[in-house]
């Protein structure tokens, strides 16, 4: 049989887009057969799978459970409590709708918000499965962000109900989550009627008398009732997951249901190669999207087993994830390169203590994947390590090499480079200025998509369209095409390279945060004036937050004063977001006008050239930066 190129793959799936999804929707269960396959008639919006009725949760759980009931459908492993179970997926049926029972019997229905704010433990993906499965819109909001992150989050989804439990806990250490949900609450104009608590009994809490409720009691007596699942059409919203702009006000990325599924399903066996009754390894965690996407819904859509890690990669020891590998026989994994550079630090040896001959590929996204990062991993496991680039608003990759395509010859990697436009994306370098496309090979541009794009991306802001169409569709002049906001960069042969983000978005250790929110954060400080953040390379976590501020009274200046903001940003937003170091200066470099020069201070704080500086409005603001660093 003669093999087609990639890129005569890729070209047909724009060319016969209608042609290409019809025959990639047969991969999931439908009520009701979609009557057009994509409606793209009201740009930029676009609506996959018109007039069909699908169900998330009955192509991730159901028809699993009916033809395979014994086969493994969530294997759960936490090194922090020491625990490991495995669930069919007849037992996942069952809890998902014990779960969904729970959630109808306090009213929550079709279109209503459910906000779970969880550590890694099965309870957050039964909840997550039993909202697909009655049509309410789930709201994952990562444990890692604290009580004004989560307020900002409540408010604007508006949850009729909050699930959430007592801790999380990393390496050995609990980290209560209800102070900072009650806290959370109480900062919200917005009050959810209930909170159900699953009690782990790592942390005693309090109990509010009439809105909390308790998830033990509550499943025992629902136990065993059935819940059918709502079919809903395919346009209809499964999920929002909120994240960070270059606004303080974070966004609720919309997703729908059957194109949702429908990529995810063509993603698990084109890109990822996974077959049912395999087993899925994603070492993220359910508050991103590669969690939304690649350990719950995606792998279980897949008939695959998903292992959901409550741990980190370097405790009990740095062994810890080949171990699971060769306990669970894991074909596929997925990790971050930071996870990588930290057992980089380790002893290589540890790579080859467990027997791997299971894992097919290891899958890397989330922030660039250095050279020498990839080539360690890839020498001490001897599989394809797969970088892939993509975006919470994107939800499935938009720039890799998809080698499991049949009749398609496999692309070879390129270290660098995540590789090359997916299916079914439009993707273009665009001149940033002009907004003319730019064809010849390694010249940067803005990394665009154009209208449609495919089955399984964002369909809006939540409750925000115009946000959906100014942020993403109006940022190059004179074109209305979806900016990714990242630079890159193609090769002769069709690479495509990622050069960082084009806005003041950062990326610390895989997570998106925005600097916007850090400052307004830290602006709050009593002992502040004026503040900024930026991302300075790191060679561990690929970027870390640098706040320079300003304060009221520059003798206040001290490393205690800078503890205390550094705990202040723990506090409100979360460890996550807590700048590495915050420098205390008297003047912040901006232009006459009064814009700050973000970019020119990230560039003093690595120890680049600043470049262009004629706006600068007074020259000793960067100096002052500069003999700071050079302390
Ligand atoms: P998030 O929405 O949190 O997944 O962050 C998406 C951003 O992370 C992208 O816009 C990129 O800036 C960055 N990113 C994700 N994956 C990669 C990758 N494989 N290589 C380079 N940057 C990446």
């Amino acid at each position: 049989m003669t093999q087609q190129t990639y890129a005569e793959f890729h070209a047909r799936s724009l060319a016969e887009r209608d042609a290409f999804w019809a025959e990639q929707a047969r991969r999931i269960d439908w009520q009701t057969p979609p009557q057009q396959i994509c409606d793209a008639s009201n740009p930029p919006f676009a609506r996959w799978f018109v007039g069909g009725t699908t169900n998330l949760c009955h192509n991730a759980v159901d028809r699993h459970a009916a033809a395979r009931p014994d086969g493994r459908a969530l294997i759960w492993v936490s090194t922090e409590v020491g625990k490991e179970v495995v669930y069919s997926f007849a037992q996942l049926q069952a809890e998902v709708e014990a779960m969904a029972a729970i959630l109808q019997a306090q009213g929550v229905g079709q279109g209503d918000r459910v906000l779970i704010y969880m550590p890694m433990i099965p309870e957050a993906a039964f909840a997550m499965l039993a909202c697909a499965r009655i049509g309410a819109i789930h709201s994952v909001v990562f444990g890692g962000f604290a009580s004004v992150s989560l307020a900002s989050r409540i408010e604007d989804a508006a949850p009729k109900l909050v699930v959430s439990a007592d801790a999380g806990s990393r390496v050995g250490k609990v980290l209560p989550y209800k102070p900072l949900l009650d806290e959370a609450i109480s900062l919200s104009a917005h009050k959810p009627a209930g909170v159900l608590m699953v009690d782990r009994g790592l942390a005693p809490f309090a109990r509010v008398a009439g809105r909390d409720l308790d998830y033990a009691e509550l499943r025992s007596q629902h136990w065993g009732r059935r819940v059918p699942c709502v079919w809903l059409e395919s346009n209809t919203t499964s999920y929002t997951l909120y994240t960070s702009g270059t606004t303080g006000k974070p966004k609720g990325v919309q997703r729908d249901v059957g194109g949702y599924a429908v990529a995810l399903a063509t993603s698990m066996d084109y890109i990822f190669g996974g077959k049912p009754g395999e087993t899925y390894f994603s070492s993220s965690d359910i508050g991103w999207v590669v969690g939304h996407s690649y350990i719950v819904y995606g792998p279980l859509l897949q008939g695959m087993a998903t292992l959901m890690y409550e741990g980190t990669p370097v405790n009990p020891d740095a062994a810890v994830l080949w171990r699971l590998v060769e306990k669970y026989q894991v074909t596929v994994m997925f990790s971050a390169p930071t996870a990588v550079r930290v057992l980089k630090k380790h002893d290589a040896a540890l790579l080859k203590r467990h027997d791997l001959a299971s894992l097919r590929a290891l899958f890397l996204a989330g922030e660039p994947l250095d050279e020498p990062t990839a080539r360690w991993i890839a020498d001490g496991l001897g599989v394809p390590i797969i970088d892939n680039y993509w975006q919470t608003e994107t939800g499935w990759p938009l720039l890799t090499v998809a080698n499991h395509i049949p009749g398609v010859a496999p692309v070879p990697t390129r270290f660098g480079s995540p590789g090359m436009p997916m299916y079914g994306y439009d993707v273009k370098l665009l001149d940033e200025n002009s907004g003319e496309e730019l064809t010849e090979p390694d010249r940067k541009g803005v990394l665009v998509i154009g209208h449609p794009l495919p089955p399984g991306c964002l369909q809006t802001v939540w409750g925000d369209d115009a946000r959906f169409v100014n942020t993403y569709w109006k940022s190059v002049p004179g074109r209305e095409v979806y900016s990714t906001f990242d630079w890159g960069l193609r090769d002769a042969d069709g690479y495509t390279f990622i050069l960082g983000r084009t806005d003041d978005v950062i990326n610390v250790a895989g997570h998106r945060l925005g600097t916007r929110e850090i400052e307004e954060c830290i602006s709050g400080h009593a002992a502040v004036a004026e503040v900024a953040v930026v991302g300075v390379a790191d060679a561990l976590k690929g970027q870390v937050a640098i706040a320079f501020a300003v304060l009221r009274d520059p003798v206040q200046a001290s490393p205690a004063l800078e503890g205390e903001i550094m705990k202040h940003v723990d506090a409100q937003l979360g460890a996550v977001a807590r700048p590495a170091r915050v420098h205390f200066v008297t003047l912040l470099p901006k232009t006459r006008s009064g814009k700050l020069l973000r970019r020119a201070l990230q560039a003093v704080a690595e120890g680049r050239d600043p470049g262009d500086l004629t706006t600068l409005d007074d020259p000793t603001a960067l100096a002052q930066v500069k003999t700071l660093l050079q302390k």
